[in-house]
């Protein structure tokens, strides 16, 4: 039997501009409301939207028109319920009808399905002659189906149109010949590229035969035709079509979805633009095992088994760089691994509590470190030359320095000695007590001692492992024309080497190097070293993607709108869209929001001081976290739900938001402590974690009778008769639409327990704030507001600017109140822009929202600029830079009343 022939990928032809005239999209909003039956919702809010909408010279008006330029993103920037999902709808339809192909990229796959469900009925119901599909990665189609099989959601309550869209059955059960093949099989992890013929394991791996006719593969084949695509972010930045498709060149087998999109699409709808940003952030790294302890199998062993097979064919001088870092890049990662199962090396951090895992920039300690060798106090400052000091210490870093302090020489010798091979057995646990004895006069508490010393021999190990791997990359290219494909591997991870993409590195200029340490919890699994290199630029990335990726891709410039109710927020590093919104909706009502101050004050001794969570670490966190939902309740929330039963029952659910799903546990047990009745209250935890929708915790000995939900199922919160809802931030300030009766939020108001600081050592935060930093108007260059210089030099002066922040951020003590100034006020608008998220969940339907701060760290001056001073700071740096008219024409009342707290804070601490 033939093989069917691979789906031709068309690139449609280039379209100068898409031209929506806004009269055309209320006029089919109404046609599609007609068509479908029902409340006719959308007519209503395309009609309310493009009244609203403003651009820089003025208002759209219902007669206006929506130009989308090929080449250019274009923002637009929207209070959260406003209508655009029904604008994304509704476009969608618009396109189709007129013979052009458009994406829409939405945040998850479950937002996927919604929108290529309600776009397909669209189409069908207007007699359109055109498809829509949804496409997501093969490996999630049965995660998928799984889910809305078991929630039911209203838009397919029985699962009829998924199981008809996404399902598929396994051909190769059936045709399997062992009974081992066959219970083998893990339903959405088959083996679709990787089989091998039975008991020929060294033999190439092959793609399934079945895998042109596949059910798994029928998104991938739709999206080649459809008029409308549907995407997730992820998919779209980082997906692959996993299916072999033909373009106007060849059959290929490794087509991104990136470039499918752009071949095939005149317009690219992205929604909630900022959080796309913030996803390519986090999904910059690319990792690999330098160590896994007893096991022989990671890259770096395959490699040197490979190298010494083809040792005839590599030129002289590769083969000794190469050997030398192999061996000695082995000795030292298994060296680390040994030294943490032996606890010569300690595990420290919370970040990594529940997982296991934790993050390593070695040189992130440099500024603590500095401090502590050269005895300053906390408020002294330290300098450059005492940096360079420090830096010193460490083999082919800086040279000595002729006055620096007596012990050094010493410390000097033990840190070069300890990353040497055949220098004993127990050479680290010698070095950590000679550098005990060294160091007791300089730092005299034990405990700091301990950590300084733990610190010290990390950097030394884990800082000469990066620099052998940053030169192993040079290597690479002649190892791999050589026959050594395990080079390949390494140097994709950390060399410029990977997978295509327009902008590989940063404005560093190079990849930001990471470790990461597994201790499993549970013990079960072994002790690993991995190495991260985090590159890419993800904000010019997503600020040019509709022309240097689209011309890349696809060989011309596309149509890109970008939506968001939080896409523009300056200082913002994570979420702010490096582009002026082209159109805006402001946020004008004026009983939208209210901030309000909710501290607590405890006895400790004789005085009374605020209680704060953030700042404090480990089981003094957990405590306080329960200590202050216990003195909540006492005080302030029980006397809340009885507020909102009387005023607004239909609204009687209130939101403890904390930073970590561990500090939602904690928020739970601390108000169960107070006297509150457990069923009152739904904790979220971790989707994998979770047990059947809303079980009774008491079913469990382990807690106390509150329900527990699934992170990712919060909508079904207000169906289950609580109160109290606790969970974390990050889960609930996007995305989540907690909708009570009438369509409206059930929130009744949101209580923020932490104040949301986070650990700027983590790689994604560095790499947030680095890379956003010399993007600002402030970032302290003039070559960047001068149009007139060459590429050349505009890229030199941001490399120059991020180098610099990079330098500030790591040699800088690690408290909030030591913060380089930048971070200080980038974190504040994080903040920020997460409590306009917030506030959206809350507004749904037109409610107003009440933001209670808890966290006695946000109003405490002794641990650092309290929130209000911050805010009053991040109020002048707009005004400074420009940017304060226009945040206050988009976020209208939100950020008057953020101003508002800021200036009556300021008053009360006078
Ligand atoms: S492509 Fe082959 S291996 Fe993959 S799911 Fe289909 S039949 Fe099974």
């Amino acid at each position: 039997m033939a093989e069917p022939a691979a789906p031709v990928v068309r690139t449609s032809p280039p379209a100068d501009e898409i031209l929506i005239p806004a009269h055309e999209l209320i006029e089919l909003a109404g046609k599609i409301d007609a068509a479908r039956g029902g409340a006719g919702y959308r007519a209503r809010y395309v009609t309310k939207l493009c009244q609203r909408l403003r651009t820089a010279d003025g208002v759209v008006s219902v007669d206006g028109i929506l130009g989308l330029p090929a080449g250019e993103t274009r923002l637009l920037n929207a209070p959260t319920g406003i209508g655009k999902s029904v604008i994304m709808e509704v476009v969608a339809c618009w396109m189709a009808a007129h013979e052009l192909v458009v994406t829409i990229v939405v945040p998850t796959n479950a937002d996927v399905l919604k929108l290529a469900r309600a776009v397909e009925q669209d189409l069908d119901a207007l007699g359109v002659d055109a498809s829509a599909t949804a496409l997501m990665s093969p490996s999630a189609v049965f995660e998928a189906v799984r889910k809305v099989v078991r929630t039911r959601p209203a838009w397919d309550p029985n699962g009829d149109w998924t199981m008809d869209r996404l399902g598929y059955g396994c051909a190769l059960a059936a045709a399997a010949e062992t009974e081992g093949s066959v219970d083998g099989w893990t339903p959405g992890e088959e083996p679709c590229t990787s089989l091998q013929p039975t008991g020929e394991e060294t033999a190439p791996r092959r793609a399934c035969p079945w895998r042109a006719t596949c059910g798994k593969f029928r998104l991938a084949r739709a999206a080649v035709d459809a008029s409308v695509i549907v995407t997730s972010h992820a998919n779209f930045h980082s997906g692959r079509l996993h299916l072999p498709v033909r373009d106007e060149h060849a059959l290929t087998d490794r087509m991104t979805v990136e470039e499918l999109v752009f071949r095939r699409s005149h317009l690219v709808v992205i929604d909630e633009i900022d959080a796309f940003q913030n996803n390519v952030v986090s999904q910059a790294a690319r990792g690999l095992v330098l160590d896994r302890r007893g096991s022989t199998s990671t890259p770096l062993h395959e490699l040197e088994a490979e190298y010494v097979r083809a040792a005839g064919r590599i030129n002289r001088e590769v083969e000794s760089s190469v050997r030398d870092m192999v061996h000695h890049s082995k000795f030292l990662a298994s060296l680390y691994t040994a030294a943490l199962y032996f606890g010569t090396i300690g595990v420290e951090g919370t970040a990594g509590a529940a997982t296991g895992r934790y993050w390593l920039v070695p040189r992130r300690w440099d500024g603590l470190l500095t401090a502590q060798l050269y005895g300053l106090t906390e408020h002294e400052p330290l300098t450059p030359e005492m940096v360079s000091g420090f830096r010193s210490l460490f083999p082919g870093e800086e040279p000595p320095q002729a006055d620096e302090p007596a012990e050094f020489a010493a410390v000097r010798e033990i840190l070069a000695t300890v990353t040497e091979v055949g220098s004993g057995a127990t050479r680290l646990q010698d070095s950590r007590e000679r550098l005990d004895e060294l160091l007791t006069e300089r730092i005299r508490d034990e405990q700091a001692r301990a950590k300084a010393i733990n610190r010290l021999l990390q950097r030394a190990i884990l800082d000469r492992l990066r620099q052998h791997l940053r030169h192993f990359v040079f290597d690479a290219p002649h190892l791999a024309a050589a026959g050594v494909p395990a080079a390949r591997e390494i140097a994709e991870t950390f060399g410029p080497y990977s997978r295509w993409r327009a902008l590989p590195n940063g404005p560093l200029g190079r990849l930001l190097f990471a470790f990461s340490h597994h201790v499993d919890p549970t013990g079960r699994l072994p002790i690993r070293l991995n190495a991260a290199a985090f590159g890419g630029d993800p904000h010019v990335y997503t600020t040019t993607l509709a022309d240097i990726t689209a011309l890349c891709r696809a060989g011309t410039r596309r149509a890109v709108l970008g939506l968001s109710a939080t896409a523009f927020f300056p200082h913002a590093p994570h979420h702010h869209v490096h582009l002026e919104p082209h159109w805006w909706v402001t946020d004008d009502d004026p009983q939208g929001v209210q901030i309000l101050p909710a501290y607590v004050n405890e006895q400790i001794g004789d005085e009374r001081a605020l209680l704060r969570v953030s700042g404090t670490e480990g089981a003094r966190r957990q405590e306080a976290l329960r200590r202050l939902a216990e003195l909540l309740w006492r005080t302030r929330l029980e006397q809340e739900l009885r507020r909102l039963a009387d005023e607004d029952p239909d609204r009687h659910l209130v939101l403890l938001a904390t930073t970590s799903y561990d500090g939602a546990r904690a928020a739970a047990e601390g108000l169960v402590r107070a006297g509150a009745n457990p069923r009152r209250i739904c904790l979220a935890v971790r989707p994998q974690d979770a047990p059947d929708i809303g079980d009774i915790g008491a079913d469990r000995p382990d807690q106390a009778g509150w329900r527990e939900l699934a992170a990712d199922r919060l909508e079904e919160a207000p169906g289950l008769g609580v109160d109290v809802l606790i969970a974390p931030l990050a889960r609930v300030q996007r995305g989540v639409n907690i909708i009570g009766a009438g369509d409206r939020s059930a929130l009744g108001s949101i209580w923020l327990l932490v104040r949301p600081v986070p650990i700027i050592d983590e790689p994604t935060e560095l790499v947030a704030h680095v890379n956003a930093h010399p993007l600002a108007p402030d970032a302290n260059d003039d070559v960047l507001r001068d149009l007139e210089h060459r590429p050349a030099d505009v890229l030199d002066a941001r490399k120059q600017a991020a180098g610099h922040y990079f330098e500030q951020i790591v040699t800088s003590l690690p408290y909030f109140r030591t913060m380089p100034r930048g971070v200080q006020l980038s974190v504040t608008a994080e903040i920020m822009n997460g409590i306009v998220q917030l506030v959206g969940r809350a507004r749904r339907g037109g409610t107003p929202a009440t933001i209670y701060l808890a966290d006695g760290a946000m109003l405490d001056p002794s641990g650092g600029p309290t929130f209000g001073t911050l805010v009053r700071r991040l109020r002048d740096h707009w005004e400074q830079t420009g940017q304060l008219l226009r945040m206050r024409e988009l976020y209208g009342t939100t950020l008057a009343e953020f101003f508002r707290y800021a200036d009556d804070e300021a008053k009360l601490l006078a």
